[in-house]
């Protein structure tokens, strides 16, 4: 079977909203946008409940306080403490303040959370999550199971089947439209199976893509995250934000990336080196292993460097579980329990799984305000909105995480955002009630890339060079970041970019387009990785997930700001970290101890 074609002439559908993603961010916001009677389109390259929230397993944060005293404001705390300062306070502090409230609207949704005996929504230990301002551990975690984006993502959905939103399964965006004002106007979008080109008019676009951990080799994301909001956004010009923070999560499945949730460390699990002791207490006496992951991770990285590593290239640590009994890892971990058996081949119940630092999520991304209006940087001037443009949950940056991200703090993100985003979208729609006219253009830029894929013959495959891509990024841009690494990093990643240019779709036999769409994605996910070669490279500090080896310590007096990656010319910006939050006091940058 040949390759299919793209049609030239391409149709066009019109609704008051198009949402890219079908995650927990884009359902919960289109939830809300259905129910407040709008037209709303939701494409989504898989499956909705096949987005990558399904495979989120530990929890929710929310201060309910249902096991453990609890206050939003220590929640608000530990999120800027395990932001390492970067998080702007005053979105910190609405999303911490608004947690209780979504947690709940979810569990009126039939949400299957866990309970305590009383009935309560059941809480467990998690990673940052502590009391009195950093004194103790708090039990802050709302989990089903370690199973928890599953039911979530299943609830939004049965929610929105019954508010009517449209959805486009196996539609993949290509580009933004955008007319001359900059107002964004809606999206391409291309049909997987058939490979129909099609313009999605819209008063609001929202993106809810997720991340992009793919651009590594070693990696718990799922393939699909590909970060195509953000090359999507960077190619029409909008600049990146903080794009050098990503997390590497201290619990992957040694060899297979697969992630083992902290959950499992919140149960009572612990870490040991090749001499059978645990480590952490001697890198965070208080936390110990539930410190935050950036500090988790460095210590596992260390133990390794140290020559303390385990198995035969002592390039892994064991995540001990079996003492917890089989009867909590069946009830509360059993997925951990399903993925130690597939991944490592070995059960847990008897015997550690061994582990290693792995990317896991993206802190940077698309600019946005804690409304989810996209706000891009004016040289010298405020920020402005990107009328007509919304990004909310992984892909964007608003920036509740900062440097690092509290574990649990993600899918709280995509409720409190999604559903703002939508609130907002409400009221801007309100006020310009009629489409502006899509310029004559509009679909041009995808039908060029997608005719110049089509006609190269000679060149190399998506598959050589978006291994060539994740190598350069696993290998320069890692846990610990080297000068010399860096710098040639940069060299190497923008010798690929050329490359990415020049690929082929070798397999033409392949049914359902999929060739075309995985160069396609290597289009964005290598906007994502030289946005974050670069922005590693220049910040002379060491920060959260950015671990410099040449700065080894937080330099608040120069890089207390967030960092601006633009696409067309490769340069970055800066813009300052909002430190003051909407009510309260500001928690200014102190030594991070856990
Ligand atoms: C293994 C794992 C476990 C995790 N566990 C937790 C946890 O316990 N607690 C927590 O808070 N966080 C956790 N996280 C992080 C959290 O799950 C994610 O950050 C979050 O689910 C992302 O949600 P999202 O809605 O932004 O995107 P996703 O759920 O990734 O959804 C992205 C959507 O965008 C669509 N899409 C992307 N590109 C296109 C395109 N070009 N065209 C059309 N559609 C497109 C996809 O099809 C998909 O529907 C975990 C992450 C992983 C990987």
């Amino acid at each position: 079977m040949g390759i299919l074609k793209i049609k030239t002439t391409i149709s066009k559908r019109t609704f008051d909203a198009v949402i890219v993603g079908a995650g927990g961010a884009g359902m919960r916001a289109a939830l809300a946008l259905s129910e407040a009677g709008l037209k709303v389109a939701v494409l989504s390259k898989v499956f909705p409940t096949r987005s990558h929230t399904v495979a989120a397993q530990g929890g929710i944060a929310a201060a309910l306080g249902n096991v453990t005293p609890d206050n939003w404001r220590w929640h608000m705390y530990d999120t800027v403490k395990g932001s390492d300062y970067l998080g702007d306070q005053d979105a910190i502090e609405f999303m911490c303040r608004t947690a209780a409230e979504v947690v709940y609207e979810l569990e009126h949704f039939g949400m299957p959370f866990d309970r305590l005996d009383d009935g309560k929504i059941y809480q467990r230990p998690f990673g940052g999550h502590m009391r009195d301002f950093g004194a103790a551990l708090a039990q802050r975690a709302c989990a089903v199971a370690d199973r928890t984006g599953h039911a979530l993502l299943h609830t939004l959905y049965q929610r929105n089947v019954r508010a009517d939103t449209h959805f486009f399964v196996e539609w993949m965006a290509l580009d933004l439209v955008r007319d001359e004002d900059g107002d964004v106007l809606g999206v391409t979008a291309m049909e997987i199976e058939t490979g129909e080109v099609m313009l999605l008019e819209a008063r609001a676009t929202l993106f809810a893509t997720g991340g992009a951990a793919r651009i590594f080799a070693a990696s718990t994301n799922a393939y699909i995250n590909t970060g195509d909001g953000l090359g999507m956004a960077a190619r029409a010009g909008i600049p990146l934000q903080d794009m050098e923070f990503f997390q590497f999560h201290p619990t992957g499945v040694y060899d297979a990336g697969v992630l083992i949730s902290e959950g499992a460390r919140g149960e009572g699990g612990y870490l040991v080196n090749k001499h059978g002791d645990r480590f952490m207490p001697n890198y965070a006496p208080t936390a110990q292993d539930l410190a935050s992951r950036d500090v988790v991770s460095r210590a596992i990285a260390t133990e390794i460097k140290e020559g303390r590593g385990c198995g035969p290239r002592g390039d892994h640590v064991l995540l001990k579980i079996d003492h917890l009994g089989e009867d909590v890892i069946r009830s509360r971990l059993p997925g951990a329990r399903d993925i130690a058996l597939k991944f490592a081949h070995i059960d847990p119940v008897r015997e550690p799984i061994p582990v290693t630092p792995t990317a896991h999520y993206m802190m940077g991304g698309i600019p946005a305000n804690y409304h989810g209006q996209v706000v891009v940087p004016q040289r010298g001037e405020p920020e402005e909105v990107v009328r007509g443009f919304y990004a909310v949950g992984e892909c964007a940056c608003v920036s509740v995480h900062g440097a690092n991200r509290l574990g649990c703090n993600s899918l709280l993100d995509l409720l409190v955002f999604g559903r703002e985003a939508a609130r907002q979208i409400v009221e801007d729609l309100a006020r310009n009630p009629h489409p502006k006219p899509l310029p004559n253009d509009a679909a041009d830029r995808s039908l060029e890339r997608l005719a110049r894929l089509d006609a190269r013959h000679d060149g190399e495959s998506v598959a050589e060079v978006g291994d060539a891509m994740r190598r350069v990024m696993q290998t320069h841009c890692g846990v610990f970041r080297f000068p010399d690494l860096l710098a040639e990093g940069v060299h190497e990643i923008v010798a690929v970019a050329e490359r990415v240019k020049n690929v082929v779709i070798r397999d033409k036999s392949k049914v359902f387009n999929t060739a075309r769409v995985e160069a396609l994605e290597l289009d964005n996910l290598i906007e994502v990785a030289q946005a974050t070669m670069h922005a590693a490279a220049a910040r002379e500090e060491s920060r959260g997930a950015h671990a410099r080896d040449d700065f080894p310590h937080r330099d608040d007096d120069h890089w207390l700001k967030h960092s601006l990656y633009f696409s067309a010319n490769r340069q970055l910006d800066y813009k300052p970290v909002r430190l003051k939050p909407m009510t309260v006091e500001s928690f200014p940058p102190k030594e991070r101890v856990y």
